[in-house]
């Protein structure tokens, strides 16, 4: 078998990551780092600074003492000029925040470049426009009294990111979050921590305030000292279940305003009247794009009998054309998974189908050809029933299984029969049922005839336990704003 090199074609080159604190990047203060991982080569990329308690301490008073600063009275023009201009210089500085996001995640620089770092740029021109236009509620009580609501930032917000899609996510806080007028403390995935860390860097030379935008670095401990942090107001998260289960009690004793985005098993409904051309090439991109590692991604396939085997004739043979490679290839569908950890889950979850009495039509076992990294084949499983492990629960990686159904009644209980309740496309050339199943599908988001389109202003969350809450535009909005009613009688 031929080894592939893995190794990145660029100049520009990994970074050390501190912490930023008052407008200072910063060491943790007993000097405690650890290794970040090229999950393509195994390489180490770099230190991180391991922030405890105390660094979470000074970030967040950082951020109270700028409450009472001049970011949250600014003049609404000033500060959308000032969002605006963090999302130019996301933008300009994108060759080089893409090669330090496709380095830490593994995955393709190109799906860097096309996705996470126009989209982060993109967060702020968004709420740079969005903040300018946002109204309140006025209601004229006959000839009794007058009520209007007034806005204030909630205060200081901790932002606690997962690593999949690093920036995007992290920016998809930050933005609203800014534009609202609050401060913020961030803490990135300890496995990829280098774009935020820059991102601190821009958000001053765009003129924010300092003490205005803090980030620890750390583990899970130090997302649970933010969490539980007296002076801290709300906490935006996005990451697993359990870690969102886990923040509910910590952040209980101190009341905080919190917001959940968490894990999903999105199923993926295709009916035999569907335009199967389409149907096939989305479906590629919403079971593999991102290893398979974006929390919306389509891992739950149900296929109309009528269609079944013409489809999985076509998926199959088109997913045995993606080339898992190394991330700075252009040619590279899929890249490594993000780390040892997460590459021995995926791993697990192959052995678990395995027992199950599975069927691999492709994939199923750890790419060959690789001396170093995390690389995962494509995999399409059959044969599996609706009580399976890996039908119910969430595997983050390139695993779909696929699983025939007759009726609409049918596929929706088995649709709807998870915890979860993120998302689902459904794929059919009939306008009526398209209506009927999208709104009987128990998920946030429901996408009919396509995978991934977003509008920033429409609500994007999820029910059950993919989440609490919505963001996007007005809901991000609303959570990381108070407020007040006021009535005057007439
Ligand atoms: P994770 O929950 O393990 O970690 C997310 C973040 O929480 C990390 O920064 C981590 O250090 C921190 N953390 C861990 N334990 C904590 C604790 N007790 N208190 C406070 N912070 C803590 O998630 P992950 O493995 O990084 O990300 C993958 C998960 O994220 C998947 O479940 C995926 O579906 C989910 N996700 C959801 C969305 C969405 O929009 N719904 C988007 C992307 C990813």
């Amino acid at each position: 078998m031929q080894t592939q090199t893995t190794e990145a074609k660029t100049e520009i080159k990994s970074i050390d990551c501190s912490h930023y604190i008052n407008g200072k990047y910063a060491p943790s203060k007993n000097g405690k780092t650890f290794e970040n991982i090229n999950p393509a080569t195994e390489e180490k990329l770099g230190v991180v600074a391991a922030g405890s308690k105390e660094e979470v301490d000074q970030a967040v008073s950082a951020a109270r003492k700028a409450l009472k600063g001049e970011w949250a009275n600014l003049p609404l023009r000033k500060r959308s000029a000032i969002i605006r201009k963090i999302g130019d210089l996301i933008l300009e500085r994108k060759e080089e925040l893409a090669t330090l996001e496709s380095l830490d995640t593994g995955k393709p620089l190109w799906l860097s470049n096309s996705v996470d770092i126009d989209r982060a740029a993109y967060n702020f021109h968004f709420f740079a426009d969005f903040m300018t236009s946002v109204g309140n509620e006025t209601y004229q009580q006959d000839d009794i009294a007058v009520h209007y609501a007034v806005r204030r930032p909630v205060g200081v917000v901790g932002l606690i990111n997962p690593w999949n899609l690093p920036l995007l996510l992290m920016t998809w806080k930050l933005a609203p979050a800014l534009a609202a007028g609050n401060t913020v403390v961030m803490k990135p995935s300890e496995v990829t921590p280098m774009t935020a860390t820059v991102l601190a860097q821009i958000c001053s030379d765009a003129g924010v305030p300092d003490g205005v935008v803090n980030m620890v670095h750390g583990f899970g401990e130090t997302g649970a000292a933010l969490t539980s942090h007296p002076d801290v107001d709300a906490i935006a998260f996005t990451g697993e279940t359990v870690t969102g289960s886990e923040i509910m009690k910590s952040a209980a004793p101190t009341l905080k305003k919190l917001s959940f985005e968490l894990g999903g098993k999105n199923p993926n409904i295709i009916f035999a009247d569907t335009d199967l051309d389409d149907t096939i090439e989305t479906t590629i991109k919403s079971s593999f794009i991102n290893q398979g590692e974006v929390c919306l991604c389509g891992s739950r396939i149900y296929v109309e009998r009528a269609i079944y085997d013409a489809f999985l004739e076509r998926f199959v043979a088109r997913t045995k054309e993606l080339k898992v490679g190394n991330p700075f290839e252009e040619t590279t569908n899929i890249g490594a998974l993000v780390s040892e950890e997460h590459y021995k889950k995926v791993l697990r979850y192959l052995d678990i189908a395995k027992e199950e009495g599975a069927t691999f039509l492709t994939g199923g076992t750890a790419s060959e050809g690789f001396e170093k990294g995390f690389f995962v084949d494509p995999t399409i499983i059959t044969g599996l029933g609706k009580d399976s492990r890996c039908v119910r629960e969430e595997i983050f990686g390139p695993v779909v299984t696929v699983i025939p159904f007759d009726t609409e009644e049918e596929v929706l209980e088995q649709v709807n029969g998870t915890h979860y309740g993120l998302s689902a496309s459904l794929w059919t050339s009939d306008i009526k049922r398209a209506h009927r199943v999208g709104g009987q599908i128990e998920a946030g988001m429901v996408w009919i005839n396509t995978w991934f389109l977003r509008d920033l202003r429409t609500p994007f969350g999820g029910m059950k336990h993919s989440g609490i809450g919505r963001e996007g535009g007005a809901h991000s909005f609303d959570f990381y704003s108070e407020l007040t009613n006021i009535t005057v009688k007439l």
